[in-house]
């Protein structure tokens, strides 16, 4: 299939590129590089064996959308870009409503102009808010603590409508859960423009010694440790999610929403270890107070992607720091 990903040279978009390209897809990155470099696309090319097409544009431009769908004869759209800082959403909501709200309403009338109905959505765990039930599985309820949030949950409730206005659409809504690590060459990884908000690039710029240490968002959780527990899932993994998405959409029609989890928990103080493990750098640590909005324990029920997609994560911990480390120190060393 041609597969159109928006924010394709950003974290996920690039991994999930490689995975595509591999299962013998065509892509095609579109992007602003509002949090992403054209490097990206060469780094892509070489681990691909192969070039790969970058067009720079924004999701917002619908006329721009509508004519890449029909020039590249596009079967189906990935769609990763959006603003996801959830410290800035809270500062500049209309900007994260235009972008990922806005973007996605340009997106879908630039797909139904063109005939195409197949759409994967980058939706996140957030859309659960604070769990009531842990592991938390697609029949969860959902709701939203701030803007980021509720710009998914929005984007989640529009697709439905979309696809319950017409049976020709086939939409997977991939709720993820915490992305980490890097592909195995080192070359991509998560690379924010600018200081990382997400705890594994921030720790993995704290051993290089880039900053002084981490900050730890609270150590009175109700948990084993203190610290907050999270489901950190490997970007390949990720990544592979996606490719059987696709595949899942080709034999069914309509909205799915599916949790891209590993159905596992770790402490931020068991993320700390395990990367000290995978680095052999100490990674001095502050506990401070908690971030305001962030829940004690997330974790997955990932049976249905199990079921339904044949699906399942199958790195671990280590794997995922010690891609992390391995992109962090290539990164620094051509700097
Ligand atoms: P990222 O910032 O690395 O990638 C997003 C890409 O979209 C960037 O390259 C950026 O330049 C581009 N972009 C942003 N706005 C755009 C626009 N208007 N037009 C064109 N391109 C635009 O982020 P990521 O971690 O790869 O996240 C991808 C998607 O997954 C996002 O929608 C995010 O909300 C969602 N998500 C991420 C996480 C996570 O922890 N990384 C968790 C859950 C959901
Ligand atoms: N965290 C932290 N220090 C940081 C960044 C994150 O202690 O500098 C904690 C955060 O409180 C949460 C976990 O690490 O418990 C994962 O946070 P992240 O921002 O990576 O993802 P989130 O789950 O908030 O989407």
């Amino acid at each position: 299939m041609n597969i159109l990903l928006t924010g394709g040279t950003g974290y996920i978009g690039s991994h999930t590129a490689i995975e595509l390209t591999n299962a013998g897809h065509h892509v095609l990155l579109f992007d602003n590089l509002s949090n992403s470099a054209e490097k990206v696309v060469e780094r892509l090319s070489q681990i691909a064996g192969k070039n790969l097409t970058f067009v720079y544009g924004d999701v917002r431009e619908a006329e721009k959308i509508r004519k890449i769908l029909q020039q590249y004869q596009i079967d189906a759209v990935i769609h990763f870009a959006g603003l996801k800082a959830v410290a800035d959403s809270v500062k500049a909501p209309v900007e994260y409503y235009a972008n990922n709200v806005q973007g996605t309403i340009n997106l879908l009338e630039a797909m139904q102009l063109a005939d195409i109905k197949t759409l994967v959505f980058s939706s996140s765990a957030t859309v659960y808010g604070e769990p009531d039930y842990l592991p938390i599985d697609e029949s969860h309820p959902t709701s939203a603590v701030n803007p980021y949030g509720r710009s998914k949950l929005h984007i989640e409730e529009m697709l439905k409508d979309v696809a319950s206005s017409d049976s020709e659409w086939r939409i997977a809504c991939l709720r993820y859960f915490n992305p980490v690590g890097a592909h195995q060459s080192g070359l991509i990884g998560e690379s924010p423009n600018d200081t990382p908000n997400n705890l594994m690039p921030f720790l993995a710029r704290v051993a290089t010694g880039a900053y002084p240490e981490l900050k730890v968002f609270g150590n009175d959780y109700p948990t084993s440790d203190g610290t907050g527990v999270r489901d950190y899932i490997h970007v390949m993994d990720l990544a592979e999610g996606h490719v059987a998405a696709l595949e899942y959409l080709k034999e069914h029609r309509g909205w799915h929403a599916i949790n891209l989890g590993t159905g596992r928990g770790y402490s931020v103080l068991e993320l700390v270890h395990a990367f000290e493990a995978a680095s052999g750098q100490n990674i001095p640590v502050k506990f401070i107070s908690r971030r305001q909005g962030d829940v004690a324990i997330c974790y997955a029920d990932s049976s249905k992607a199990a079921a339904e997609l044949n699906w399942r994560a199958r790195r671990d911990l280590a794997d995922m720091c010690m891609s992390a480390w391995l992109f962090q120190k290539k990164t620094d060393s051509e700097s």
